[in-house]
């Protein structure tokens, strides 16, 4: 039996949802912009869905704008609302550590005239709430700030952003996508605009996750072609992902804060487990500001690749930093940006816990890794 501690990367498909989309795949088929009795009962799966994650953020059901991902979430922000602005070119502040979907669509803009301040993070991998607000200018358009680091789980200090770029009058965007599902996100009392999250990350379908828009936002839509999502989004719905993502957001809903203890648990368990067994091992950002899944270790005079290999070998699945990033050895850019050498990014790995994850896993991989590591060491940093 694999053991699977890659749960930031993606996860595995609850049983709850399979079934709720095999049903609208096997028996809903109509087009949710038709208005007969098929097209009424998929509209009504959408709504449905809309209501589940509507509830699980604490926002409107009419904020949820559906999407086919977290990256056409973060690009619909960058390069629909910001590209096709009246007023033109103008200011975003954001952090050196944001995921690529954000971070490239950064980048076309800076080519288009906009200009872009990214405010460092510390050792730790947070940014100073103040400097952020510092970087905001009469010019900015937008802040969009990462809530939880995909590759070291850490929290950056959203409520304090969100509430300065509000006083500001800046809309405020956060990529939610590791947040959401493994702990409360509750944009009833933080000032989110808008909000970026995918199913896949909170064991739902891949290829389906959401928009928030809240009331007030200034909304230009990415994909044109269609009326579809109140004309913010061309392109018939993926009703069975939509359904899927809406049960997932449920099951969510009733399942935190008991799954964040349950993640935190596990966690802890393979930190304590790592410093008792393995010399030379370092925790990557903060152990305080961060996702109750996710544990990032520098293990010294290792290559993080080949400790990957050899635990999948051992039928253990980690990763050596972003999953987008894995085939290359270019050391991440989150641990450069905390001011990690090369040689340490390269030598760590991102471990991510989850639903289907127990003790014996973990004890398991306590088991395999210091001998793995020792090995590792002989053969040298990569
Ligand atoms: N943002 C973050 C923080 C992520 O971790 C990911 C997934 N790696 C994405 C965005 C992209 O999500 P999707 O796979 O749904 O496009």
């Amino acid at each position: 039996m694999r053991i699977y501690l890659d749960h930031n990367a993606t996860t595995p498909v609850r049983p709850e949802v399979a079934e709720a989309m095999d049903v609208v795949q096997r028996s809903i088929f109509g087009n949710p912009s038709s208005v007969h009795e098929e097209g009424s009962a998929a509209k009504a799966e959408c709504d449905r869905a809309r209501a589940r994650v509507a509830s699980l953020l604490g926002v409107d059901p009419g904020d949820v704008l559906f999407t086919g991902g977290a990256t056409e979430a973060n690009n619909t922000v960058l390069l629909g609302l910001l590209a096709h602005r009246e007023a033109g070119p103008g200011h975003v502040v954001t952090t050196n550590v944001e995921h690529p979907s954000v971070a490239a669509p950064l980048e076309w803009l800076e080519r288009t005239g906009w200009r872009v301040t990214r405010v460092p993070v510390d050792v730790e991998g947070r940014v100073d709430a103040a400097a952020v607000v510092a970087a905001i200018t009469t010019e900015t358009a937008l802040v969009s700030v990462i809530w939880a680091n995909n590759e070291t789980g850490v929290l950056q200090p959203i409520e304090a952003i969100a509430e300065a770029a509000h006083e500001r009058g800046v809309p405020f965007h956060s990529d939610a996508t590791q947040a959401v599902g493994k702990l409360p996100v509750d944009l009833s009392s933080v000032s989110v605009d808008l909000l970026s999250l995918s199913a896949h990350k909170l064991n739902g379908p891949k290829g389906v996750g959401c928009l928030i828009v809240r009331a007030g936002v200034v909304f230009e839509p990415f994909l044109l072609g269609g009326p579809q999502e109140r004309r913010r989004r061309g392109g018939t719905e993926n009703v069975a992902g939509i359904a899927g993502l809406g049960v997932a957001c449920e099951l969510a809903e009733n399942e935190l804060p008991e799954r964040s203890s349950r993640y935190c648990a596990l966690r802890d368990r393979l930190w304590d487990g790592l410093q008792s067994k393995v010399s030379g091992v370092r925790r990557n950002g903060s152990a305080v500001y961060v996702l109750p899944n996710s544990l990032n270790v520098e293990f010294e005079g290792a290559a993080g690749e080949i400790l990957l290999q050899a635990l999948d070998l051992e039928g253990i699945a980690v990763s050596s930093g972003a999953a987008c990033a894995s085939g290359t050895i270019e050391p991440s850019h989150v641990l450069r940006a905390m001011g990690r050498t090369p040689e340490a990014a390269r030598g760590s790995l991102r471990m991510s816990v989850g639903y289907g994850v127990d003790d014996t896993h973990i004890d398991q991989l306590l088991a395999v890794l210091p001998d793995i590591v020792e090995r590792a060491r002989r053969v040298g940093a990569v």
